[in-house]
């Protein structure tokens, strides 16, 4: 599966922090992400939690958290 935009990113991140990507989609996703701001803004303040907050994050989103992910993520998008 080709990662050429951010909506495509978008739809794989939940389950790239879920860890449930195959490493040829994680990598795909990596290098977009290496590559666009908003996405590598997320990341860093993703990365930038304490491990403890990730793994309860990545082990237990609900739904209502995801959702609100997506919706930020898509409004930081349409401001660039
Ligand atoms: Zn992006």
């Amino acid at each position: 599966m080709p990662v050429d935009s951010c909506k495509d990113a978008i739809e794989l991140l939940l389950g790239y922090l879920d860890g449930e990507l195959g490493p040829d989609v994680v990598s795909k996703l990596e290098q977009h992400f290496g590559g666009c701001a908003p996405c590598e803004e997320f990341l860093k303040a993703y990365r930038a939690t304490p491990q403890l907050c990730k793994k309860a994050l990545a082990a237990k989103m609900p739904q209502a958290m995801a959702d609100s992910l997506t919706g930020f993520l898509r409004g930081a998008l349409k401001k660039s």
